[in-house]
């Protein structure tokens, strides 16, 4: 299979998309694009697992404090924050506290820049500021100024990975190697087969 068909991202509906009755629609956005589903689980996490989905992107716990401090600071508000990498602890608890919360669905995705053909459909982190048309911006209207009033993280449906290294660091963590599934699908020949010379009869 040539390179490009091959990268892979992954995917997680969070609690509050399953608890929205959302997990069809969702599933249905990324399937329409003719990316192949390569995994699937649906599962409660252990708070091991999720801290380890996150830790698994080195530097993650201070760009994700970063982020967020400098969101306190767009609103010409204080962060309670000196230090990023605290605030970015506190940040990874509250995740923690959001996925385990109730059942998720776990996914693999397949195919041409898997990885940025997902994050688009996915949209920005914040459902406030996420473009019309994605799911973020179209299913949800959670913000980081309401998370941060009640201290808890932004409830967003999504998790999907932010490139193809996260993506691979990430899959690890949710699937063995024998749980992601190597099948072909009908559509590919015309996503991807380069004379299209099989229509005709
Ligand atoms: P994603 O890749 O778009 O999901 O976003 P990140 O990996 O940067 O962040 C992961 C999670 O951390 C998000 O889903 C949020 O729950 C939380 N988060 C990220 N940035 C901020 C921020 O600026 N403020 C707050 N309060 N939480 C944030
Ligand atoms: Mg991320």
């Amino acid at each position: 299979m040539p390179i490009e068909q091959r990268e892979r991202t992954l995917v997680l509906i969070k609690p509050d998309g399953i608890q929205r009755s959302l997990i069809g629609e969702i599933i249905r956005r990324y399937e329409q694009t003719g990316l192949k589903l390569v995994g699937l689980k649906f599962l409660i996490p252990s708070e091991k697992t999720v801290k380890e989905h996150y830790l698994s992107n080195e530097g993650w716990l201070k760009s994700v404090g970063e982020k967020s401090m400098a969101a306190y600071e767009k609103k010409c508000l204080k962060s309670p924050y000196q230090d990023p990498v605290k605030c970015g602890e506190d940040v990874l608890g509250r995740l923690i506290k959001y996925l385990t919360s109730g059942p998720m669905v776990v996914m693999v995705w397949q195919g041409n820049e898997a990885v940025g053909v997902i994050r688009k459909i996915s949209g920005g982190t914040e459902p406030l500021t996420s473009d019309v048309g994605t799911i973020r911006g179209d299913l949800t209207i959670d913000s980081y100024a309401l998370g941060d009033t009640d201290e808890r993280a932004v409830r967003n449906l999504i998790h999907a990975s932010g490139s193809v290294g996260e993506a691979e660091k990430e899959i690890k963590i949710w699937f063995q190697d024998e749980e992601i599934l190597k099948y072909r699908l009908v559509q590919e020949s015309i996503l991807y087969d380069v004379n299209l010379d099989g229509i005709l009869e």
